[in-house]
């Protein structure tokens, strides 16, 4: 379940509007780009529910931040 263009649109509109400019806090470069694909966490309980989380990685050193889709108000069902 990718996110559609819209919504990764949805997902740089949030970040913008929280962090001028988006910054990785690794390497403090400010060229995040919204991935397309979801993670979802396996946890040991089977039962537990976990919702997929929106990546955001860093173009410069590769690390990935994750966001909660329902959080921003976003519905990757
Ligand atoms: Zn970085």
């Amino acid at each position: 379940m990718p996110l559609t263009p819209d919504q990764q649109q949805a997902v740089a509109n949030h970040l913008k509007s929280r962090a001028q400019p988006p910054q990785c806090p690794v390497c403090g470069a400010a060229n995040m780009v919204i991935r397309e694909h979801l993670t979802l966490l396996s946890t040991p309980d089977e039962d537990a529910t976990s919702e997929p989380l929106i990546n955001v990685a860093c173009k410069y050193c590769g690390h990935v931040l994750h966001f909660s889709p329902s959080l921003l108000g976003i519905s990757v069902e």
